[in-house]
């Protein structure tokens, strides 16, 4: 059966739906999650969305948001609450992952919940444990496929204002606002169609780029002036932040989003590294530029991955370690960080 066949299949009668997205969600994950919940509450199923952590201030806006339960700092009430959900729906759809260690401990849940799993991803090499995928790399965003598979269902008339926002703001991210070199016709096409379904370009655009708290602000000042290294023997720019000085800039949590791409645009620059201590764990965010593959490079050295010239990893190790761990890979790169173009 064709696999948009079987997903209709599986909602042939009203159900039980729970969606869950990736730890930090951003725009894609959360906006994808909220535009499918959307349509499949007009088709008349029970959908509770459910994150694996909080997510940024400058997502709350989104149409729905109110209905989401997020399982903030592991808190073990809300933890049960949320596998509960998995564990009572029928059908469990998962968007922006495809590895279940991306939503930490739920993702035991989900694997030995009896619900039929749904994938919605554009990630590289995924896990395979959904029974239905629609998984496709070359797909800017995730918002993107929910927005296909709905159009491909001849149901695009379903798409309010709501949905359509919550879409567009995934594709829209995803994209770097369409400027990044997965943005094609195909992504313009759906945008096309979702400002048609009424989704506001500007509006959305003003709530994801332009709010920002003053403290982030500063933070991005500090950063670009105090924290920034380049090393131009590697075309590699890193940036390093302890947890206290995100404590002491009040960092909240995405606020950090977004500081990796400013190494990138410096010129000359191959290959960009935010790392910061989020006190559980060391994560990093990747960024490069043509033939690099920061999904390569984040899986073999710091246990994460992601899209070819976007991706991120963790580590248990201290800030310091992970910045001589960092340092002392780059040598095994310098051929291919300065061949590329
Ligand atoms: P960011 O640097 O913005 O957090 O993430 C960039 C991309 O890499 C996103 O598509 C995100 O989903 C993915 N990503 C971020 N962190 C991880 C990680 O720890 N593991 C994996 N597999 N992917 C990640
Ligand atoms: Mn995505």
């Amino acid at each position: 059966m064709e696999k948009i066949e079987a997903f209709h299949a599986l909602l042939s009668e009203p159900r039980k739906v729970v969606i869950v997205t990736h730890f930090k969600p951003d725009a894609d994950a959360l906006g994808s999650s909220l535009g499918l919940a959307g349509y499949l509450r007009k088709k008349g199923h029970w959908v509770q969305v459910i994150t694996p952590s909080d997510y940024p201030d400058f997502l709350a806006w989104m149409p729905g948001n109110d209905q989401v339960h997020a399982v903030v700092r592991e808190d073990a009430r809300q933890l049960q609450v949320a596998q509960d959900y998995l564990l009572g729906a029928d059908v469990i759809c998962c968007l922006d992952f495809s590895a279940l260690s991306r939503i930490n401990s739920l993702g035991e849940t989900v694997r030995m919940a009896r619900g039929r799993k749904v994938l919605i991803d554009h990630h590289l090499e995924p896990e395979h444990f959904a029974d239905i995928e629609f998984w496709d790399v070359t797909s800017a965003s995730t918002a993107g496929l929910v927005f296909e598979l709905i159009h491909e269902s001849g149901e695009t008339g379903l798409i309010d204002d709501a949905i359509a926002t919550c879409l567009y703001a995934g594709l829209m991210t995803d994209t770097g606002g369409f400027r990044h070199n997965n943005t094609t016709g195909r992504e313009f096409l759906i945008a096309s169609r979702l400002v048609e379904r009424g989704a506001v370009p500007h509006r959305i655009a003003k709530e994801i780029y332009d709010t920002n708290s003053l403290e982030r602000l500063r933070l991005t000042g500090y950063v670009l002036s105090q924290k920034l290294t380049v090393l131009p023997e590697y075309r590699t720019a890193y940036m390093l932040l302890t947890a206290d000085e995100l404590t002491h800039f009040g960092a909240q949590t995405g606020d950090t989003e977004g500081l990796v791409n400013y190494g990138l645009s410096i010129r000359g620059v191959r290959l960009s590294v935010l790392m910061y201590d989020r006190r559980e764990e060391i994560k990093l965010s990747f960024r490069s530029l043509g033939g690099f593959s920061v999904n390569a490079f984040a899986r073999r050295h710091f246990n994460g991955g992601g899209h070819h010239n976007a991706s991120g990893g963790t580590t248990r190790l201290s800030l310091a370690e992970t910045l001589q761990h960092f340092l002392s890979i780059l040598p095994l790169y310098q051929q291919e960080l300065n061949e590329n173009q």
